[in-house]
């Protein structure tokens, strides 16, 4: 509670400093970044977001013919720019390889055999979800089931549910979440950290050399409902061909009420087993219940490209660092079973950011001063299958991970007009800090903190995948006050596009757009970024921050430059 407070004790600073702010802002910016950020032309913007979103790039599909063809045009455009290409073999591409997961549930099984009593056997969607991330087309699993509560190791907060326990060849029982507080020193109070996430449950289960996990849904501790998670893991899920990671062959999840009855089964109470996972003495348990089970699964290989390009800095030795931009460009694509207009255009999410992406990297190629290290831009794919071309790039940067400064990730600008908030959360985290505040006032924007931390926003977009190799990362947008408008219109403006158009084939473009929000968006993040590229030193976390492991884990391997 004590980090949000600060932060709105820091905005009210900065609105009454932006107050006496020349108008027009950002006037105490070096001439050579105002120049480069004068040539950001919002209708430029506006040309990408209603080319990409035209019907004939059908959505930009993950590895269907209108997201290659998109990745094409970027490319070209980078170009024509005169970036020089930063991908393999000196072009401007990544190729990043996939498979495609779908179990089959008429032919997949699971069981829960206690000692004694009746076997409980469950019934895909309504009971459980599973995948196998092995993208195995048959594993079959008769493996005892071990309960470890939140299965988290977290060092830093002191916290093992593990104890050292070998869970070679198990599966495991876990909570989603991560153990409640309000402290901000604990698991950072109400906000999730992303230990709380169940990517990273699965992560360390398969570290661990468990065969499987399954998750207990409970509506309240996921912070969203059974129905996204049947329908998320109920069709395809995509994995990393490139991924040399331990993984599982079941990774799943349960209702509440089969958790019930299966707590019962193997003697044991759901309410006293979540208790105790509560604490710090939390040991795992080895329940009276064996796993028994089948994933049969479809799987489809298929590839798909990122595309990188570079502009390279001024200084000589600073040269071989980088800042790097983001924008993932893949969407939905196109559904061809579906009645009516079945092209998913994606024209906010996410041609808006592409937009943005290449208009900082006209302003930085055109720029008669370049910064002094390396700017790097990565239009990434496969954001919707869950981040995965942009962990490609994290795996496989142009620059190694321990040399980038900075990610500035844009996912979603809004075309709403000139907005008066800036939202740049998980920037607080790192020592980028000082820099978007400084920025902000410049603009004239007041800095607006995440309204709900406790669902984890920051680890659910393209800037996450750079954070975990230890990048300083983030993502800029913008917040619901606009200029000429109230904060109540922004607010029913997101509303709006929440419930008419996101992730939905309405996501077009409209000629009622108003790019200025997307310039003024691609300005700041150009003026942030300028001055991180010009630092003495790079970036990094902030002390005890999640991701400073990591920083410190590549920059130790090698050492920086
Ligand atoms: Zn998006």
């Amino acid at each position: 509670m004590k980090r949000i407070a600060l932060i709105l004790v820091l905005s009210f600073t900065l609105i009454v400093a932006a107050q006496k702010a020349p108008r027009g802002g950002s006037s105490s910016l070096p001439a050579a970044v105002q120049q480069a950020m004068n040539s950001i032309d919002a209708e430029k913007i506006r040309a990408t977001v209603k080319y990409l979103s035209d019907d004939s790039f059908e959505g930009r599909g993950t590895g269907q013919k209108g997201g290659d063809k998109a990745a094409d045009w970027i490319a070209a455009q980078f170009k024509s720019y005169g970036l020089q290409p930063a991908g393999e073999k000196g072009t401007y591409f990544q190729s990043v390889g996939f498979y495609g997961i779908t179990t089959n549930p008429q032919e997949s099984q699971l069981q829960f055999v206690p000692q004694s009593g009746e076997p409980i056997t469950l019934k895909f969607a309504d009971d459980y979800v599973i995948t196998d991330l092995t993208h195995a087309e048959k594993s079959v699993i008769d493996a005892p089931l071990v309960y470890v509560g939140y299965g988290i190791h977290a060092p830093e907060y002191n916290w093992d549910d593990y104890k050292g326990v070998d869970l070679k060849g198990k599966v495991l029982l876990m909570l989603v979440n991560e153990p409640p507080s309000d402290d901000p020193k604990f698991f950072k109070g109400r906000a999730l950290t992303y230990y709380g996430r169940w990517t990273y449950k699965y992560e360390e289960a398969a570290r661990r050399g468990a065969v499987g996990a399954i998750l207990i849904h409970k509506t309240d501790m996921a912070s969203y409902p059974w129905e996204v998670v049947r329908n998320s893991w109920g069709g395809e899920t995509s994995v990393l061909k490139d991924d040399t990671n331990p993984k599982l062959k079941a990774a799943g999840w349960i209702q509440l009420e089969v958790a019930r009855r299966l707590a019962k089964a193997a003697g044991q109470d759901l309410d006293k087993m979540m208790k105790d996972a509560t604490s710090r003495d939390f040991k795992p348990v080895e329940l009276s219940v064996r796993v028994k089970q089948t994933v049969v699964s479809k799987v489809r290989p298929f590839s798909s490209r990122n595309v990188v390009a570079k502009v390279m800095g001024s200084d000589s030795r600073l040269k071989n660092q980088a800042i790097l931009y983001t924008a993932h460009y893949d969407h939905l694509g196109i559904h061809p079973n579906e009645p009516g207009d079945n092209i998913y255009n994606g024209a906010t999410d996410n041609a808006t950011g592409c937009g943005i992406l290449l208009e900082l990297a006209r302003a930085f190629a055109g720029a008669k001063q370049k910064p002094k290290r390396t700017v790097l831009f990565a239009a990434v794919t496969a954001e919707e299958q869950g981040l995965l071309g942009s962990k490609y790039l994290g795996m496989h940067p142009p620059v190694p991970a321990r040399n980038i400064s900075l990610d500035l990730n844009y996912d979603d600008v809004q075309p709403f007009g000139e907005p008066q908030q800036l939202v740049a959360s998980g920037s607080e985290r790192t020592t980028v800090y000082p820099v978007v505040e400084s920025v902000a006032q410049a603009f004239d924007m007041a800095i607006q903190p995440d309204d709900h931390p406790e669902a984890g926003h920051y680890y659910r977009s393209d800037h996450f995948s750079l954070a975990r190799v230890g990048v300083p990362a983030f993502s800029i947008n913008e917040g619901p006050l606009f200029k000429g408008h109230d904060l109540a219109w922004g607010e029913e403006k997101e509303r709006d596009y929440v419930a008419h158009r996101y992730h939905q084939p309405s996501d077009e473009y409209r000629p009622d757009m108003d790019f200025t929000a997307d310039a003024k968006l691609a300005k700041v993040g150009l003026a942030i970024g300028w001055e991180v590229a010009d630092q003495p030193q790079l970036a990094g976390w902030q002390p005890g921050d999640e991701f400073e492991k990591a920083r410190k884990a590549e920059q130790s391997a090698k050492g920086a430059l």
